[in-house]
Order: structure tokens, then sequence, then C-alpha cells
């Protein structure tokens, strides 16, 4: 930050009276009130109006940076003419605003005239304003604009007035890079002829797909309820009649209930709440928005909107409280409403499933044969949905942040898994484009499908097996003809979750032969319960600060034993008499645990011999997913019969990037060399102690990373479905010899990037090239 106060000059504190906790509350005001805008140009008005008076500073002004330009636009001002609004221009390396921008840091002067980089402009009416204090706003490191205000007299702003600005600014970022977005969507809404908006996130699954938005919401969240129209409006006006009775007889009753618990003067809410029930604004404006053909929740979304803004600009502050009523009284009817239109919910062909946050759950309620794609606007290529639509064999976009969910219903999007992209309301030769590399993809899985029969060996006889991952039983017809050689990983926690409690032994006993049966004599990798992380289960909430760093795994399991003796006893009563069953452990970060999920493994098949049971003794393995794990591998591998490298948590936890935040994904890199030198070392461990190693994360199913893992010497492979031809074409593509010198090469490289880009080079030279772009080559 660069402060200039003058010395002789006696620096004057003004604001005095503006303490902290007065900025925090305006501050938060300011917030609220900008970010409910209807639009971009009315949130800077309202922002630099609010900002001007709150400080009571001469000047408060916002300049927007000019779209690919290193030049200035004065977007807002409060103090300067307005007839300078969108005239004024200035470059980045002109005046004071320019210079907040070029170094993308705060400027505080107390005396800006006096900086050689002041610059005049006398269009604006400015007169000799002293103080400047100049905030850059910046989204994900590029400058979006500039915050300034300025003072007449030379003074020096606070402390806690910098950082309330800097807060503003880093608030204004965020709205600013949506509006890029929706802004262009509000066109294409009102008719414009706006084709091919791209919205970027991050590649989930590869593939690409053309199909229809899907919007999934979070319930009873008002602003998550997507744009939708109505056929039937009196049916429609008729839902929401019940739903507002509903709510009505609801509020009534726990009025009643709280006499005597509240005082009188409290419950007086409760007749607000009865009279704005009844008041016209909100019934009278739903009904007219499902007239003019909206849907309800859609109807009572806008109505609600706009009835909570006018009480949030009134002056009186009760009244002003009286929005968070109105919203709330929203979210109550709404509750009411989405049970019914939940029922009536039909998916069109090709759906695009997308949301802001899409669950596990929430995909599985689409007919798979109507699912082509799937895009969310948090999460990322190791979120345990990427890693469905994998198995699925679809694309997925994720962490696509500034995704305007509400407006895409049933528009028509184009899914880019590879470059981690969508594109809405494609052109015609955007589409031709498009469905002509899926098509090419098809062709390509259909070539590849001849590979199903084949053995999974390099040209120069290294056998590298290759097993399927599944969590879903619908995985395994497709999994038996893709040729796996076994089912290296099978999340158990799947079956878990689309229930309502923990399923019984007896419950689980058919789910897991039916399993080992369809397989046999090819082995069946049971991985025992590996909840809590981003896998919560609805009947067992865990609310942890850093749930990802806590209970989780063996971790819980080991807590609870009677869950894992029931699971345990489950996959043994399974597998008697087939011989094909593989234990295996996740989350282990220690010997200890180890030895004590073995010493429970040994009870639960004691107690059925003691039963009378036929049980043989499971092929039992770790999990290496936790960094100490990798440096223990030797004395793990000792205690078991194998072990099974789980990337996907294994880079999290050695990057210290969570696999499901949107903002850190960029740093979640499989080829980063740390993360390559502790698979070697794994690797090593496990064969020092004489026993097999496979990886069954995500990263297994990577070309390129099949390519080390295999010059690494690792002894099989665990992959989606769908990715499994593809990861045999890569072993029987590449020698042995060829992949050892890629990956002493690799070793040699320091950034990520660069191994990627080797990679990549390799695969399409040697003819692989539809492997990591879209199309065939
Ligand atoms: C892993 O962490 O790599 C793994 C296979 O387990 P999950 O993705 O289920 O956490
Ligand atoms: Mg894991």
């Amino acid at each position: 930050m660069e402060t200039i106060v003058s010395a002789e000059e006696p620096v004057i504190k003004p604001h005095a009276s503006m303490q902290p906790p007065f900025l925090l509350k305006t501050l938060q005001r300011i917030v609220e009130e900008v970010g409910s805008a209807e639009s971009i140009s009315e949130a800077l008005n309202l922002l630099v109006a609010r900002v001007r008076a709150a400080l009571g500073v001469n000047v408060c002004s916002v300049y927007l940076v000019m779209p690919d330009s290193q030049r200035l636009l004065l977007m807002a001002t409060e103090g300067l003419k307005r007839e300078a609004v969108g005239r004024v221009r200035l470059g980045f390396d002109e005046g004071l605003a320019g210079l907040v921008a070029q170094r993308a840091e705060i400027v505080h002067l107390d005396d800006a005239p006096s900086h050689p980089r002041y610059k005049f402009f006398p269009e604006t009416g400015e007169q000799s304003y002293h103080a400047f204090l100049g905030v850059p706003i910046i989204h994900r490191r590029r400058v979006l604009g500039v915050l300034v205000i300025r003072q007449r007299e030379r003074v020096c702003f606070d402390e806690s007035v910098v950082a309330m600005l800097s807060t503003l600014a880093v608030q204004l970022a965020a709205s600013l890079r949506q509006a890029e977005l929706s802004g262009e969507m509000q066109r294409l809404l009102r008719g414009e002829r706006l084709t091919d908006l791209i919205v970027p996130g991050l590649p989930g699954a590869p593939s690409v797909a053309i199909g229809t938005a899907r919007v999934t919401y979070a319930q009873a969240d008002l602003n998550k309820i997507p744009d939708r129209g109505t056929t039937d409006v009196e049916a429609e006006i008729r839902v929401f009649d019940e739903a507002v009775e509903q709510v009505r007889l609801e509020l009534e009753q726990i009025h009643q209930r709280m006499a005597g618990v509240l005082p009188e003067e409290e419950r007086v809410l409760f007749d607000a709440y009865a009279m704005m029930l009844a008041s016209n604004h909100l019934i009278g404006g739903v009904h007219k928005r499902i007239r003019q053909g909206q849907w309800a929740p859609t109807a009572l979304r806008d109505t609600v909107s706009q009835y909570a803004r006018t009480f949030d600009e009134m002056d009186d502050p009760y009244l002003r409280e009286r929005a968070v009523d109105i919203r709330d009284l929203g979210r109550r009817i709404l509750s009411k409403l989405l049970p019914h239109e939940r029922e009536i919910e039909s998916f069109p062909d090709n759906t695009v499933l997308v949301g802001d946050d899409i669950s596990v759950a929430e995909l599985g309620e689409i007919p798979p044969d109507k699912l082509v794609a799937v895009v969310s606007a948090r999460g990322s290529s190791s979120s345990h949905v990427a890693i469905m639509a994998r198995a699925l064999g679809i694309p997925a976009v994720m962490g696509a942040e500034n995704l305007p969910v509400s407006r895409l219903e049933g528009r028509e999007l184009v899914v880019d898994g590879y470059q981690g992209q969508l594109i809405v309301q494609p052109s015609r030769q955007v589409r031709r484009e498009y469905a002509r590399l899926a098509r090419e993809e098809r062709e390509l899985a259909k070539d590849l499908s001849s590979l199903a029969r084949q053995p999974a060996i390099t040209p120069d006889g290294f056998n590298m097996p290759v097993y399927v991952n599944s969590g879903l039983l619908g995985d395994v017809e497709p999994a038996l003809k893709s040729g796996a050689e076994g089912v290296g990983l099978y999340r158990t926690e799947f079956p878990y979750m689309v229930r309502s409690s923990f399923p019984s032994e007896e419950e689980q006993i058919p789910l897991y032969r039916q399993l080992l049966e369809a397989f046999h004599p090819r082995p069946v990798t049971l991985r025992t319960l590996d909840i809590g992380g981003d896998k919560p289960l609805p009947y067992f909430p865990v609310h942890e600060d850093n749930p990802f760093l806590g209970w989780r795994g063996i971790r819980i399991t080991l807590d609870h034993p009677e869950l894992f003796l029931t699971q345990i006893r489950a996959m043994l009563r399974a597998g008697a008499g087939l011989g094909n069953l593989r234990v295996l452990f996740p989350m282990i970060s220690s010997v200890d645990e180890l030895d004590e999920a073995c010493k429970l493994l040994g009870r639960a098949r004691n107690e059925l011999l003691e039963e009378g049971a036929d049980i043989s003794a499971p092929q039992c393995g770790v999990m290496i997913e936790v960094p100490s794990a990798v440096y223990l591998a030797e004395s793990l591998a000792r205690r078991v019969d194998y072990l099974s490298v789980g990337t996907n948590d294994l880079i999290q936890y050695l990057l210290a990037v969570d696999r499901n935040n949107t903002r850190v994904a960029s740093l979640y890199n499989p080829f980063h060399p740390a993360v390559l030198m502790a698979l070697k070392q794994a690797m090593e461990g496990a064969h020092r102690a004489g026993k097999p190693i496979y990886v069954c994360g995500e990263m297994a199913g990577y070309p390129g990373a099949v390519i080390l893992l295999l010059g690494m010497g690792y002894d099989g492979l665990s992959v989606s479905v769908a990715g499994l031809t593809r990861v045999k074409w890569v072993i029987r593509s590449f020698t042995r010899q060829r992949a050892l010198e890629l990956l002493d090469l690799a070793l040699t490289m320091e950034s990520p990037q660069r191994i990627q880009t080797l990679l990549d080079n390799a695969l399409i030279e040697a003819g692989l090239g539809g492997l990591v772009r879209p199309g065939k080559r």
C-alpha cells in the first residue's frame, strides 16, 4: 500500500465518532443493500451514495476496467459531476485511480495533487480535493475496477475506513464478476439474439454432450428457485392458496403455543405475519404473476423479493426489519409448495443436471437414460458427483462459480467436460461442431469396446490388470462387459446414503453377494464404510469445522464397533464359499488403527465360525490416502495382503487442497511432483514388504498418469467403468520401457504443467490424442 502522509501539515483525524462497531453495522447495511440491487448500475449508484453519506466524505466514485483493455471508465459517482459518468476514461498509466489499477494496490494520500501521478480531469467538475483513498476491486487476481473516496481537506483516513473500503471492494468484486455473466444472461432472456455464452468451470468428467438444462435447487431457498412457466394457471393458483392456508394455520398454532411462553408484545409478530399473509401485495402479487404464466414458486420468489425491497428501503429501522419477516414468510410458503411441485417433476430427454452444489442423491434421482451431463457451480473433479459422472460415462463441469443457475432452466447447453466449460444457447455452428465431437466420442468408445476382451499387457509383455471402481449396482453389467479383472473398489457408503437408517446385516448381505457372485472368481474389493468428509449420512449428522480432518472413515467405524462389526459380518457372510472377497480399510493413518481394524475383522470371523458358518479369511488391504500412510507403507503392508492408493484424498491431504473447494481447485493437481514422489515411495514400501500395491483413486483413470504408474511398477489400477477401455488402450500402446523413460523425465521436472504437457504430447504422438481432447484424435 502506498501511504504518503505529509508531516508538516496537521493530520486531521476525521470522523472521530466512527468507531469500529458503528462502521461494522454501516458496512453490513451497505453490503445488504447493494447485494439486493436489481442491476449492477443500481448497485454501483447505491454504493457510492451510501459510502459518501456514511463516511461524510466529499466524493465516492467507482471506476471499472473496460473489457479487454488497460483502461478505466468512471461508472458511478457521488460528489463529481454526474455527466462525467460513462465519459471519463483513463489508462492504467494515468492519474491516481490508474495507479491503483496498475499496481493492484491501495493508494492512500493526504495530498493527492502533490503526487507525480496526479491528473486533473476538468470534465468531472472536480475541485482541489486533497485526501485520496483508492482501493482496487480484484477478483481472482484480475483487477476489475477501483473504488475511490476523496476529501477536500488534507486528512489521513482512519485505518477502520481503509478496512471498510477494502471489504466493500472485495464484496463488489464478486458481484461484478457475477454481473458480467448475468448481464449477458439478462440480454439473452430479453430475447436478444445472444448465443454461445461461455461459462467457465473446471473439467469434472471428460466427454461432451448437448442437452436441456434441468435446475436442481435447495428446497426452501427462495433465491435458488429457477425460472419456470406454467400451462395450468388455475391449478397453480389452487396449489399456492393451499400452501398459504397451511402456513396460516401453522402460525396460528405457534401463536397459541407461545402464549405464556413469550410476552404478548413479542407475540404480536405473529399478528404481523398474519396481516402480511392476508395482504394483497403478497397474495395478489403472486396470483398476478401466475396469471402472467409463471410457475407458483417463481411467482412467489419475485413477489417476495419486490415486497421485501420496499421495506429494505425504508428509513425507519423497525420497518426495515420487516423485510426479514417477509422473506421468512416466503420460505415457509415455499416449503409447503415444493413437495407438491416435486411430485409432478419430469425430466426432458437429454437432461443436463444443473445446480449450485449437486449431491450424489440428486444425481441418482434422474433416470440414467435421460441424463447426459452434469454442471455444478461448486466442487471439483474429485468431488463425489464428478466421480459418479465418470462412472456413468457422462461429462461433468464443476466449479462453474458464476453460473446463473436459476436462469438456466430449459435452456439448451453444450457441456464440454474436457475444457471444463459450458456454452449456453449454442449457435448452429457450435452445436454442429459439438454434435460431431460427441459422435466421434461414441465411435471411439465403440472402437475401444473391442479391447474389453484383450488383456491389459504392454507391447513388451508387462501385465497391469485393470479393475473397476463401483458404488452402484447398476455398474455391474457394463463392468463385466468392459472386461474388468475384478472390482478394485466398491464404495459401500453409497447404499448407506440412499437409505433412511443404517442397513442391517441381513439387508447388506444380498447387496454384497450379488457383486461377489457376478464377478466370481475375480476378486471383489469391498471397502468398509467411509462416511464423513463430503459423504454425510442424513440419519447420522456430524457437524464439524473441518470435516475432512475430522471424524471420518475408519475413525468413525472404530469408535462404533457395532456398526463396523455388522458390516464386516455382512461382508464375510456374503463371501462364504466364494473365496474372492477382499476387504479394504479407508483413512488409515497409523499402524494402531490398522491393528484394531484387523482385530475386529478377526473377531467377526471367529464369531461366525463359532456360529457354525464356513468362512475363510478374506484378503485384507489398506488404503493409502493420508500422507502418514505413505511413510508407513512398508509397516502397513507387512500386516495385510495388499495396499491400494486413494489418490483423491491423498492429493488433497498432501497439497492441503480441499477436494471440493472450487477456489483452490486449480492447485489440486495429480501431476504435482510431490504427488509423484509420494506414489513412488508408497510403491517402494509395499514392494519391500513383498506385497502388491494398486491405485484406486481417480488418477488411475487419467491417461497420462497411467503411463507414470506403469513406469513406477504398480501392480494394477482400478478405474470407473467408463474409463476402463481407455486405460487399457494406454497400457496396450506404451511399452514398459517407454513408460520408464517418460517417468524418469517427469521426475526431473518441477512444474506440474510441464509434466502434464510431456504426457499429453506422448499420448498424442502415440496416436491416442482422443483421450486428452474432444473427438477421436
Ligand atoms: C480416494 O480417496 O482416492 C478414494 C478412492 O476414496 P474416495 O474417493 O471414496 O474418498
Ligand atoms: Mg478417499
